[in-house]
């Protein structure tokens, strides 16, 4: 298990909450699934253990790991192109006969069917990412396209994670470059959810937050590293990227490692207000950061703060902006959230507010770390075009109820 997740379960935790994890186990080193079998036995797993895997990451590792298991089970998804949606989830679960477990080999895609077909039949599953690509892999929910509409449907997580540095360093370079635009959006993530505990008093784990700020600055001081494929960066990457999920797991929600900049991705997801674009999860996400970089260095830049008069979203505003996901943006929001906010409480604490920008990396600064790694940069480069920049910082933050300085700056204006 990895040290610091054992540390953070065993302690009583000062923030009066009992921290607890589904997932039993997680192995992060080089040549971890030649550990496959140890790992079983140790979260108590046996019987016929069934592979998932699409064509890449058979070749990338799920070979080796049938193996390891010495197991013929093996489901090859190899459906011209495999989305976690009903044909990919139909496809595994015509072919996992009676499987007592499901070991998934790849990335999140991967994932999230194995994850959707394991709850479905009430089976664990093994996940043994072949990219260090999300932070999705301890997930409890699985993000699936049914329809043709993006659903979040209950899932399991995963009771043990085995991510060999050997597999995910050879990860194609896409893949790779999307987990650094995933992990660089703590940087937002983690500055809304402590503005929202200094303004709010919403609940703010202080050991997690330390953690993951400190697993942050360890992948992002990597980046060039981890451009070059080195194992030993790409492994800061994976443990960023394996801890935000455990973090998740242990808040409860996915507060550690979602802010303002996830707010955009999903609003694009939706495509309410743009035409769908093929970027992939953390190509968004990294984007997206450096835009509410700005928003945030520029509300840093004032004297002081303003009250201004605030109207929640008419029900025809709703409607006009977000179409056929209007009832689910009512549904999720329920009365609106900064009804109950103090705009004095944002001024009192401005100071700290403008503190804890200072930590966030400046646009260019973001944009430069992406290049780096060959990642997307701009809005144009994910196929958006300029014009759907306003409306995505206006409307953005109503995706979720979830307070994030995007949201509180309806309340007031930056006096400079
Ligand atoms: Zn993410
Ligand atoms: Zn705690």
């Amino acid at each position: 298990m990895l040290k610091i997740v054992k540390q953070l379960q065993r302690e009583t935790c000062d923030c009066g909450k009992e921290h607890s994890l589904t997932v039993k186990e997680i192995l992060l080193e080089s040549g971890a699934i030649y550990k496959l079998k140890n790992v079983l036995e140790k979260v108590e797993i046996d019987g016929n253990g069934c592979i998932v895997c699409d064509r890449n990451t058979d070749v990338a590792a799920g070979s080796a790991v049938s193996q390891v298991l010495n197991s013929e089970e093996k489901i090859v998804i190899d459906l011209p192109e495999v989305h976690a949606d009903e044909q990919s989830t139909q496809f595994v679960f015509d072919r996992m006969g009676d499987a007592d477990y499901l070991v998934a080999v790849g990335s999140g895609t991967i994932h999230d069917i194995t994850r959707y077909c394991a709850h479905a039949r009430g089976i664990p599953f093994i996940s043994v990412p072949t990219a260090a690509s999300v932070d999705g892999f301890v997930s409890t929910v699985c993000a699936m396209t049914f329809r043709g509409a993006k659903v979040t449907t209950p899932g399991v997580a995963p009771a043990a994670v085995v991510a060999d540095t050997d597999i995910f360093s050879s990860a194609p370079k896409r893949l790779t470059a999307s987990g650094v635009g995933d992990i660089i959006g703590k940087y937002t993530a983690l500055t809304d959810w402590r503005i929202s505990h200094l303004v709010t008093g919403e609940y703010l784990c202080e050991k997690v937050y330390g953690v993951m700020e400190k697993a942050l600055g360890e992948a992002v001081g990597a980046v060039s590293d981890i451009a070059r494929g080195k194992p030993a960066a790409c492994e800061k990457l994976m443990y960023g990227l394996l801890l935000s999920g455990v973090a998740m797991q242990m808040i409860g929600n996915s507060r550690p490692a979602s802010g303002a900049e996830h707010h955009l991705s999903h609003l694009w997801e939706t495509a309410v207000i743009n035409e769908p674009t093929p970027a992939l999860h953390g190509e968004k996400v990294g984007v997206a950061t450096a835009l509410v970089s700005q928003v945030y260095h520029e509300i840093a830049s004032g004297v002081s703060l303003q009250p201004v008069a605030y109207e929640p979203l008419s029900d025809r505003e709703i409607d006009r902006v977000f179409k056929d996901t209007a009832p689910d943006i009512r549904r999720e929001n329920g009365v609106d959230m900064l009804l109950d906010v103090d705009f004095h409480r944002i001024a009192e604490n401005y100071e700290e507010i403008k503190a804890l920008i200072s930590k966030i990396p400046q646009p260019g600064e973001i944009r430069e770390l992406l290049g780096k790694v060959g990642a997307p940069r701009t809005l144009s480069d994910i196929e958006l075009p300029d014009a759907v920049l306003e409306d995505s910082l206006t409307y953005s933050p109503f995706i979720r109820r979830r307070l994030t300085l995007m949201r509180l700056k309806k309340l007031f204006c930056v006096v400079k």
